[in-house]
């Protein structure tokens, strides 16, 4: 039986206004299936932006 594990996943969070990566974050893909968008500052843009999730490149 094996133990069930957490599946969590590495993220960016991408700014949809100059697409820069600001932050890194994890999430737990069982729980929040959907993509992940938030508002937040970005410093390039000063002001606060919507970023959304995008997968970290291996
Ligand atoms: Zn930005």
């Amino acid at each position: 039986m094996a133990t069930s594990k957490l599946k969590t996943e590495t993220i960016h969070l991408q700014c949809t206004e100059c697409k820069r990566k600001n932050y890194t974050t994890t999430k737990n893909k069982q729980n929040v299936p959907e993509k992940i968008e938030l508002q937040k500052y970005c410093k390039f843009d000063k002001k606060h932006t919507l970023h959304k999730e995008i997968k970290v490149a291996r």
